[in-house]
Parts: C-alpha cells; sequence; structure tokens
C-alpha cells in the first residue's frame, strides 16, 4: 500500500504528552509526510509497515495486472472527524476519531472500532487492510474496514463513553450503514456500545437498522457463539494444522499469551480438545506448569482478581511464555511479540496467531527456516469476523441461528480457509502469510477487475 498512507503521525522521537499526540492526530494529512521504514533491531516496525512489506512480498506470486496490484495497494477511503463531547465536569473536548474502508470491491466494508490513547491513522488503515484480506480468505461477501478514536476509555464515566460513541456514530452516519461499512467492537470498545450505535444510527437515518453494526447485545439481535468466536476459529485452524501434520490434539502441549477474549477461549478450546494446557500469560504475569493448567480454575481464580491470573498457586512465574517448552503456541495479546529478536528461540512446532500482527516479517522468515508452522493471523484468527458475518445475515433475514449452527457453520469455514491456505502454500512453495495473501490478492483481484474501472 502507499507507504505515505500509513507514514506514523510526525513526532521526534521524544516523549510526547498526551496533548501534543492529539494535536498531532488532528493535524496528521496521509498524503504528507513519508518515513523511512524502522528497520528491526531499532524499534519494531509499525502496524503499516508490517502490512505493506507483507502485500508487496505476495504480489510476487500473483498473476494480477498491475493497474490491480495498484489498485489494492491503496485505502479506499479513509474519513478523519472531530467528536466534540461535553464532560461530567461541563468542559467540553474534543476527541479524533477514525474510519478507513479499506477496500469495497467484494462487499461493504467490515470491521472494528477501537477506543485507545495511541490509536493512529496509520494502524487504523494497516488493521482494515489486514480485515480486507481476512474477509477475502474466509470467503465473506466484504472488505475491510476499521475505526478508532484516540481516547483513553478508562478515564472516562459510561455516561462519557456513551456520548463520545453517539457523536462519532453521527459523525460517520454517511460512511456506516448495513450495505456500506459495519463496525464492531474492538479493543476496549463493548456490545454495550455496539447497541448505542445501532439506536443512534436507527434514530437519525429510521427504521430499526440491526444490520449496521454487529457484536451487539443478544437483546438487540446479536448472535448466539459471538464471544467465544475468535478463540474457538483459532482452536478449529490448530486442530487442522495438527491433523495435516499426522498427529493427535491429545499428545500436544500448548502456551498461550494473553488471557483476555481471545486467549481465555483460545487456551479453554484447546483443552476442551484434548491439548494440555501448560503455559498462560497475562499483563500482570507468565506461569508455566509441565502437568497442565486448569484453564478454568485459572479464569475463576483472575474473576477474584480483577481479571489478572499474577498469584494463582498452582503454576509457575517464567520470564518468557513465547520460548518455553510446547507443541503450541498462541500469541493473543499484542502485536510485534515474536521478532527477529527471539523467533530462533521459539520453541512450538506450530503458532497459531490469535493476535493481529504478533510476528514482524523477519521473525516470520526465521520461523519458516527453522520449520515451524504459522498458522497467520488472518486465517487462524477470522473466527470473530465470520460470526459478525452470520449476525449481519441473521438480522438481514430477521432469522436467528440457534448456537450450534453458527458453531458448525463456523468450523466449516475456518477448515476450509485453512485448507485453501495450505494448497496454495504447498503449490507455490511458500510459507503460510505468503500463501493466505496470495488467497486474498486473487479473489480481490478478481473482483476489481470484473467491476472495472467508474466511470
Ligand atoms: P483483550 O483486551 O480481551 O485481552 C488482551 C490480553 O492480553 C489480556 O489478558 C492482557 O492482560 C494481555 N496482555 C496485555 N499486554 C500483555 C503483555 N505484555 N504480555 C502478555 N499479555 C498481555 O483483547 P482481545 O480481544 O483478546 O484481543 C487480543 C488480540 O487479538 C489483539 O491483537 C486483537 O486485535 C486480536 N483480535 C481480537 C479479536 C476479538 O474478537 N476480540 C478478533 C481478532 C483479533
Amino acid at each position: 500500500m502507499d507507504p505515505r498512507l500509513l507514514a506514523p503521525i510526525p513526532t521526534d522521537g521524544a516523549l510526547v504528552s498526551p496533548e501534543e499526540k492529539l494535536a498531532a492526530a488532528q493535524t496528521h494529512t496521509p498524503n504528507l509526510g513519508m518515513t523511512a521504514p524502522t528497520p528491526e533491531g531499532k524499534g519494531p516496525p509499525s502496524l503499516a509497515e508490517m502490512a505493506h512489506q507483507q502485500y508487496v512480498r505476495a504480489t510476487h506470486h500473483v498473476s494480477l495486472e498491475p493497474w490491480v496490484v495498484e489498485h489494492l495497494s491503496h485505502p479506499m477511503r479513509t474519513t478523519i472527524a472531530s467528536v466534540p463531547v461535553r464532560m461530567d465536569d461541563g468542559q467540553v473536548k474534543v476527541f479524533t476519531g477514525y474510519r478507513c474502508q479499506y477496500s469495497n470491491a467484494l462487499g461493504p466494508t467490515k470491521g472494528g472500532i477501537r477506543y485507545h490513547q495511541d490509536v493512529t491513522l496509520d494502524e487504523v488503515i494497516a488493521l482494515a487492510a489486514w480485515m480486507n484480506w481476512k474477509c477475502a480468505i474466509a470467503g465473506l461477501p466484504y472488505g475491510g474496514g476499521k475505526g478508532g478514536v484516540v481516547v483513553d476509555p478508562t478515564r472516562l464515566s459510561i455516561g462519557e463513553l456513551e456520548r463520545i460513541t453517539r457523536r462519532y456514530t453521527v459523525e460517520m452516519i454517511n460512511v456506516f450503514g448495513p450495505e456500506s461499512d459495519i463496525p464492531a467492537p474492538d479493543v476496549n470498545t463493548t456490545s454495550e456500545m455496539m447497541g448505542w450505535i445501532y439506536d443512534t444510527y436507527s434514530m437519525i437515518k429510521g427504521g430499526a437498522a440491526a444490520g449496521v453494526v454487529t457484536g451487539k447485545p443478544l437483546a438487540l439481535g446479536g448472535s448466539l457463539g459471538r464471544t467465544e468466536s475468535t478463540g474457538r476459529g483459532v482452536v478449529e485452524t490448530i486442530e487442522a494444522a495438527v491433523k495435516h501434520k499426522g498427529k493427535r490434539m491429545q499428545d500436544m502441549t500448548a502456551c498461550v499469551q494473553g488471557f483476555g477474549k481471545v486467549g481465555y477461549y483460545s487456551a479453554r478450546f484447546l483443552a476442551e480438545r484434548g491439548a494440555k494446557v501448560v503455559g498462560v500469560s497475562d499483563v500482570s504475569a507468565q506461569l508455566y506448569n509441565k502437568n497442565g493448567i486448569d484453564v478454568e480454575d485459572l479464569f475463576a481464580f483472575a474473576r477474584k482478581n480483577k481479571g489478572l491470573i499474577k498469584g494463582y498457586g498452582k503454576a509457575q512465574e517464567i520470564s518468557d511464555i513465547l520460548t518455553s517448552e510446547c507443541d503450541i503456541l498462541v500469541p493473543a495479546a499484542l502485536e510485534n511479540q515474536i521478532t527477529s529478536r527471539n523467533a530462533a528461540n521459539v520453541r512450538a512446532s506450530i503458532v497459531g496467531e490469535g493476535a493481529n500482527g504478533p510476528t514482524t516479517v523477519k521473525a516470520d522468515e526465521i520461523l519458516h527456516k527453522n520449520g515451524v508452522f504459522v498458522i497467520p493471523d488472518v486465517v487462524a484468527n477470522s473466527g470473530g469476523v465470520v460470526v459478525s458475518y452470520f449476525e449481519w445475515v441473521q438480522n438481514q433475514q430477521h432469522y436467528p441461528w440457534t448456537e450450534k449452527e453458527v458453531n458448525d457453520r463456523l468450523g466449516v469455514i475456518m477448515e476450509r480457509s485453512f485448507r485453501n491456505t495450505v494448497k496454495i502454500a504447498e503449490s507455490k512453495s511458500v510459507d503460510m502469510r505468503t500463501a493466505a495473501y496470495v488467497l486474498a490478492l486473487e479473489r480481490c483481484g478478481e473482483a476489481v477487475k470484473a467491476r472495472g474501472l467508474f466511470p
């Protein structure tokens, strides 16, 4: 993708105050300022650089016409909005909101909204690009989208969060729509907030537009099975990989980094399907027990411990879960975790990426060389958007499905995405991530070409 659009908001590298960061975000113009890529070793690459490098690498393995490759390297539309909100103390604060619709070649754009003080435009564009490839690989009739508001939600009251969410929705009223752009929860956004988006959009447009947003509460047309869908999908692809290698889940040990929505359900389903979970970490601690960790017992402990696992007595604390002894490793916390610094020390033979962007491009090469089988994020963690799609279909048809229907159909799609990616990896002798991108580029490219250029 065009690096000018992905350039990080320029800073001098010094410590930047939240006010300066916000000012920089508000004045950032995508087409200005090109920053040189960050070489690994001098700090991890930005998400945008990573997404760009992955895209370029895959273009060498597809036979698309140059104009199609060029077309797909640019985000279709990015919207930047000021979001003025009256705070509880009576003052008005202005937040910055972004929304990127990466491409609508395959259908309306789809993707979460993130609330975080470090949200940047280039991060939003990179995440929208990943959503784009993810939807194409899963065979969904969607393009990718992503949104974000530069805000630390932990410092706001529930009333302030509601006013931000409703005003952001109004600013995006001509972007969002069941047939144009469908948001969902992401980091720090919840189903309750999706309910506010649904209500605000419907109040302004009229009617009851349940299909404008997914990840809603069940009472508003949310889908059964949505909460655990990403973790469930991660484990579906891991099980497919284990079978592909001629092994059995019962003979596997697993470590999971992160014990949030994705990490907890990944650990739970790994255990349910017979693997022994020997390591779990979160922001507070990294735990290991070679005899196995009871995932539900740990979850119950964390619930009583402000959601954190530190202090759990039935496992010992270790210093690096990513390089611990195990067969399956699930990074399910943050981006840029497996890098050129630690990739050579990864001992797992299968890595299932629950997080977005946990492995850098350099680390990918090292893992591939060492024979580690990586199920890339755009394949492994697509369960969330697949069930979001199911929610949208149920809303459009006014016909809710049973949980079994949701889970069975999710399983079919995850298994198919895995199989199609393996087929390309083997036929083109490329790593799984490049293969996944090839699949996505072929599908998106075919659609771009078939639609042609207007006018
Ligand atoms: P979450 O906030 O629910 O959980 C994040 C977990 O990571 C928490 O347990 C936190 O303690 C832990 N963590 C934070 N910093 C850590 C550190 N330094 N070391 C170890 N653990 C750390 O978030 P989530 O929804 O589970 O998302 C996790 C990742 O998965 C993100 O990259 C997200 O973009 C990606 N993802 C999420 C979904 C989804 O449906 N939630 C879908 C696709 C991808």
